[in-house]
């Protein structure tokens, strides 16, 4: 099978490897379309990476064993390969499982652990099925476009009286645009970038601020009539747009953290949280008993099409990675048969 690698700063290519097989309960999915997230800064910082992605949907191929899945089934690919018997994964918050496999161990060969390829190994109850209905590119978006902020949403049970202060339109922000308004709350999002300005207002954002703008947070407090937003979430990383979210949380909201972000926020409990009641916590993916929710948004959000800004074969890796890169993109798919 074909898959992509980095090979050397601001370079992709693709090299052909051998086909993964599967074993036990593992099955094998042809990766229809393989959605980008971060991969982009491995591509800008050079350097040689052989496993790249962690997003895909596609049909499942091969079985080794009776299992959750049959071949043809359409199905959405989850993220890591999780142990499936501990507390978390049996509640579905797998994503959180200190018991990982190790792949290259478990099955014997490290082919079919990237999703940047023509197919993926995967163990069968990670493969959430797709109905008829919803189209490859659609069901992509079920993993990291509305994955990280749906879990956030249900952690703050964000509904329509709520605003929802979002920092960092990336992909990930903006599917924080469309699982908010899905939900009817209002949305302030927070970004510096007239790209990703647009695309939030053209998702539904109904305040579009420039967090570098002197007066951000005296415009967010006349938004919401000097209360702050009952959620804030950081799709940024940054720290000043982390200090921004907390003194902007209303009082007993809650400040979730969706971002990656290497710095440390110094947060003191007295004020920042026992004069103001803030919850704070940090949202991954989605606990898997809610894909069902995710997959309703995908089928009746009327901006979920939006949300999806390019689609380049394998064929135009390089453009892929320079879209992807240009932070002028909404959720890039990749089709590895193209
Ligand atoms: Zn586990
Ligand atoms: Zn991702």
């Amino acid at each position: 099978m074909q898959k992509v690698i980095i090979s050397g700063e601001r370079q992709a290519e693709i090299v052909e490897v051998p086909d993964p097989q599967p074993i036990e309960d593992w099955v094998v999915v042809k990766i229809h379309v393989a959605p980008m997230c971060t991969e982009y800064k491995a591509w800008l910082a050079g350097g040689r990476h052989e496993s790249l992605g962690h997003e895909a949907v596609g049909e499942v191929v091969a079985i080794a064993q009776p299992c959750k899945v049959k071949i043809g089934d359409r199905v959405v690919v989850q993220p890591q390969w999780p142990c499936g018997r501990c507390r978390l994964c049996l509640a579905g918050d797998y994503i959180r499982c200190t018991n990982v496999h190790n792949f290259a161990q478990f099955t014997g060969s490290p082919h079919g652990q990237a999703t940047m390829a023509q197919y993926v190994l995967k163990p069968s109850w990670l493969l959430s099925p797709i109905p008829d209905e919803v189209s490859y590119h659609h069901a992509g978006l079920a993993i990291c476009a509305l994955g990280p902020t749906f879990g956030a949403y249900e952690i703050a049970q964000l509904g329509a009286f709520d605003t929802v202060l979002i920092a960092g339109m990336g992909p990930v922000g903006l599917g924080g645009v469309v699982n908010a308004k899905f939900r009817n709350a209002r949305v302030i999002a927070l970004e510096p970038l007239p790209w990703r300005q647009a695309k939030a207002r053209e998702l539904g954002a109904d305040s579009v601020l420039d967090p570098h703008d002197e007066t951000v947070f005296e415009q967010i407090m006349e938004i919401t009539h000097g209360e702050g937003a009952r959620c804030t979430v950081d799709c940024a990383g940054a720290l000043d747009a982390q200090r921004l979210l907390l003194k902007a949380t209303r009082f007993g909201g809650w400040m979730i953290f969706v971002a990656w972000a290497n710095e440390p926020l110094e947060i003191r409990g007295t004020p920042d949280l026992v004069q103001t009641g803030v919850k704070l916590a940090g949202a991954w993916h989605y606990n898997l008993n809610d894909y069902p929710g995710v997959l309703q948004v995908i089928r009746e959000s009327p901006v979920i099409d939006q949300l999806i800004s390019h689609v380049f074969g394998f064929s135009q890796i390089q453009e892929a990675f320079e879209t992807s890169a240009s932070h002028e993109s909404a959720k890039v798919m990749l089709e590895p048969w193209g």
